[in-house]
């Protein structure tokens, strides 16, 4: 069979066989790269409609407990400028996004345990009071069973909670010793049990992995189910070991999206800000192959200039509003609008 055909039976049938999967990954065939976006759009616009949901992300925190090799904001890291947001900074950041039509808010962070349960939970239950029809999502890292429940009855409805590879031998190159991927990928089924629709993710050329374990990120999506799934490229920072590294490519990243689109049809793909970072037409790009979020930063300058998880990483002293009127009007060269609501799973 040809990739472009195998590309129409993962259209059909929603899977493939390893090596099926890896042909259209490796391809160098640009009939299978349009093959995959027509179906990836089809597929997309039956669930989704042409509407692309935003998020406002909040970037409520740089300092960090974990020491990831691959994150600028790695506890390591002397030569970063740490901040943490007040709950009047972070209610602040809702009030200008809800002005603008956002109705949800992502609030992202290192693991920083400065912030206690009974903080999380207030900040989440204030968003909540204020701004009713919208959706909080956390992005906070691993904690345990009991704050999770926390944060979920205080109003929280969704997190995020990248698994970076499903591959153990892999996550150990990529972390120290004293992180687990058994325990990262324990917190996301507990946040499936607890209720939150769960996002999980990996990045696209981190440091060692091959595209075997690429496969082997797909089979965990498909056996896990996420609501969401994050997939962006990585990207070298300056003052980690992996600042030599190569950045990850476009155009894997890219396949990786179409496939997921065509595996898991009614699943959130963002288009994420490190295909933004690495190409500027990254983000019409993640839509074309079958993205339906996107997630301006919403957070004030001076955490959008310290939030500095990778090189490069976009932060235009624009104010939101003139944000949103640029991404609106590059959605709509595209076909594409904003859509103005919560932005829930379709999933029942
Ligand atoms: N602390 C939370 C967590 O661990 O889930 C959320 C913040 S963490 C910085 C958010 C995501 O940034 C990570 O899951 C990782 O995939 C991504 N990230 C970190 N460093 C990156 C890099 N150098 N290039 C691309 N993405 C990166």
């Amino acid at each position: 069979m040809s990739t472009v055909n195998l590309v129409e039976k993962l259209y059909k049938e929603h899977n493939l066989s390893d090596s099926e999967l890896k042909e259209i990954l490796l391809t160098t065939d640009s009939e299978v790269d349009k093959t995959l976006q027509k179906y990836a759009q089809k597929v997309r616009d039956k669930v989704f409609g042409k509407n692309v949901y935003i998020r406002g992300l909040i970037e409520v925190s740089n300092y960090c407990k974990n020491d990831c090799y691959y994150c600028g904001i790695r506890r390591s890291n002397k030569n970063i400028c740490r901040y943490r947001l007040t709950k009047e900074q972070i209610l602040d950041c809702c009030k200008k996004g809800y002005e603008l039509g956002f109705r949800t808010f992502v609030l992202q962070g290192g693991e920083d345990f400065h912030y206690s349960d009974d903080d999380i939970c207030s900040i989440v239950s204030e968003i909540k009071s204020n701004f009713g029809d919208c959706a909080v999502t956390l992005s906070i890292g691993e904690r345990s069973y009991e704050s999770y429940k926390k944060y979920y009855d205080a109003g929280a409805d969704r997190f995020l909670l990248r698994e970076e590879t499903s591959n153990p031998l892999h996550y150990g190159k990529l972390h120290p010793q004293e992180m687990s991927l058994e325990n990262r990928i324990q917190c996301l089924y507990n946040l499936k049990e607890i209720g939150y629709q769960v996002g999980c993710g990996i990045m696209i050329g981190s440091p060692y992995q091959t595209v075997d374990d690429i496969i082997l990120d797909l089979r965990f999506f498909q056996k896990f189910m996420p609501h969401m799934i994050g997939i962006g490229p990585f990207v070298p920072h300056k003052d980690t070991d992996f600042r030599d590294k190569p950045i990850g490519d476009l155009k894997l990243t890219l396949r990786t999206l179409g496939i997921i689109r065509l595996m898991i049809n009614d699943v959130l793909l963002p288009s994420t800000t490190a295909l933004s970072t690495i190409d500027p037409k990254g983000r019409i790009l993640g839509i074309l192959y079958g993205g339906n979020v996107v997630m301006p930063n919403l957070s004030p300058q001076f955490a959008k200039e310290n939030y500095t998880l990778y090189d490069g990483k976009l932060s235009t002293g624009k104010e939101s509003g003139e944000m949103v009127k640029e991404l609106e009007k590059s959605l709509k060269n595209f076909g594409y609008s904003i859509e103005i609501s919560r932005g829930d799973t379709p999933r029942k």
